[in-house]
């Protein structure tokens, strides 16, 4: 392979993580992976605010070839799962590969060369044959473009960026959003705050977490026999793929998850106002599903409020609702989630002829598998378009993907091979097939979500089961692709 090094990888999140080594075991040794960032993990670097956990068990939110007796619950604290992610690093030899406070700016495919040009902030330019990109699509947090903002007096923040520094006993919090992460913080802060507003623009449907701690003779038990640890993981893999079903529009399935949610709502929350507020008006599965056991008993509690009036503005005082309410409040957190439909952004992408990949998405973002796009030769993708979930982990995904790019990147070697770009009809067939079953998914139920675009195209999640999702990526279809 041309250049010095057989991959450059974006990113030091699972996914960056997970190619890091399964390129190691392929032999592909001469591999760094590109980190803005002071450490792996990252949205569980990123993400530190109290309660922060995984809504998804520990068993399964975690490698399969890195299984850990050692996870405290049944749902992971994050700096849990940063820590094993540091751990498995260094387990796997490949804390080395890391290179950090390293920006990545651009990308430029070199046809001549067939190679990826990639440059840093700073200037410093590294090339590589193949590109993977452990972007994500939860790294860039957004503030839903609330007006304002500025003019507050008082410390904002937003939820990823976590203010450790203020304490916010006896203070007034406002808490802009009601989503996956605000659930997990807001009755933690509800201890110690003297009163916490609620800003919830949209109910969501909400489900039991069920979290307990692990009793050492679990761990011991894991830990001495670890096919029981794989049995449990597999076990629960297999229930929640079986789960897809309740995420299709009118399915029994989806309407028994739909009554499971609201009997859970009646019976925590008994004030009629508080329980219509919080009641979804949409298909069950359209948002997230939300896992929780101490949201609803937070907004019980005396010094929480639930706001559901619009805001209009942020002021200097608090925030202002569309019903003409000024809030007053000490501190504003933004639970307001990420941009997250425009992928790769903000690092330039520029694949063949120097076109670029915001502008090959112009109208939605796609790729074949979620993990390569036509025009963009030797590029994968993890955790890319259409291969978020509802329903299970996406950890399962990613490994599938990076599976999936060691084989292309084999498939190139034994071949004698240097290039590989997913045919254009293809890439075509497989989108349109796509986006024609996601018609049969709660996603495309009548809400907005940070799965879709504004025009309402669906760029985000997978439209199938995860064991459907593994098989498609088994291989690589090498009839799909040109190689060069
Ligand atoms: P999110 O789910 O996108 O939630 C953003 C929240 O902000 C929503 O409640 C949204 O309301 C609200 N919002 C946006 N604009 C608003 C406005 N103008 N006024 C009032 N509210 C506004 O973001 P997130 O909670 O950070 O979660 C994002 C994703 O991260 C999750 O879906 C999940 O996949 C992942 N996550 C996972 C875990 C885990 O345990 N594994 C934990 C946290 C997050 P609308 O609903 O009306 O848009």
């Amino acid at each position: 392979m041309a250049g010095n090094l057989d991959a450059i990888v974006i990113g030091a999140g699972f996914g960056g993580l997970t190619a890091a080594i399964k390129l190691k075991e392929a032999g592909f040794d001469r591999v760094v992976v590109l980190e803005k960032g002071d450490r792996i993990g990252g949205t569980w670097r990123d993400n530190t605010y109290p309660g922060a956990c995984c809504d998804v068990p520990s068993r399964l939110y975690s490698l399969s070839f890195a299984l850990n007796p050692e996870w405290s619950r049944s749902f992971s604290p994050q700096s849990e799962i940063r820590d094993y992610m540091e751990r498995v690093a260094g387990q796997f030899g490949v804390t080395d590969k890391f290179r950090f406070n390293t920006e990545v700016e651009k990308a430029q495919w070199d046809e001549a060369a067939g190679l990826w040009r990639v440059t840093v902030k700073g200037g410093e330019t590294l090339t590589a044959p193949i590109l993977i990109s452990g972007l994500g699509q939860l790294n860039k947090p957004g503030y839903a473009g609330i007006p304002g903002r500025d003019s507050f007096a008082g410390e904002s923040w937003h939820s990823a960026r976590w203010r450790h520094d203020i304490d916010l006993k006896g203070k007034t919090v406002a808490c802009i959003g009601a989503g996956a992460s605000a659930i997990q913080y807001i009755p933690e802060i509800a201890k110690e705050a003297g009163k916490v507003v609620v800003f919830q623009r949209t109910p969501n449907y909400i489900v039991p977490r069920k979290d307990r701690e692990f009793s050492a003779f679990e761990k011991w038990l894991y830990r001495t026999f670890p096919a029981v640890d794989r049995g449990q993981r597999w076990l629960i893999w297999k229930l929640m793929d079986m789960r897809f079903e309740a995420f299709k529009l009118g399915t029994k399935q989806a309407e028994k998850f739909k009554s499971d949610a609201l009997a859970y709502l009646d019976e925590v929350v008994k004030d009629p106002v508080l329980k219509a507020k919080l009641t979804p008006d949409y298909p069950i599965g359209c948002k997230r599903v939300l896992v929780s056991d101490d949201f609803y008993q937070a907004l019980v509690r005396p010094n929480v409020e639930l706001v559901d009036s619009a805001i209009k503005t942020v002021t200097a005082n608090g925030v202002l609702t569309a019903d003409g309410v000024e809030h007053p409040c000490d501190v504003i957190i933004y639970g307001t989630g990420f941009i997250t439909t425009d992928f790769v952004n903000p690092v330039e992408i520029l694949g063949r002829e120097g076109k670029s990949l915001s502008d090959a998405w112009k109208d939605g973002a796609e790729a074949y598998l979620g993990v390569t796009v036509s025009g963009f030769p030797n590029l994968f993708m993890l955790y890319g378009p259409n291969t978020n979930l509802g329903h299970n982990s996406i950890i399962f995904m990613i490994e599938a993907q990076v599976d999936y790019a060691v084989k292309a990147m084999q498939a190139l070697k034994s071949r004698g091979a240097r290039a590989l770009d997913v045919r254009p009809d293809a890439f075509a067939r497989f989108n349109t097939q796509l986006q024609k079953d996601l018609t049969e998914t709660s996603w495309a139920g009548s809400c907005s979500s940070w799965y879709k675009t504004a025009s309402g195209k669906i760029t985000n999640n997978w439209s199938g089961d995860t064991a459907t999702y593994r098989k498609m990526t088994a291989q690589p279809a090498l009839a799909d692709y040109e190689l060069t």
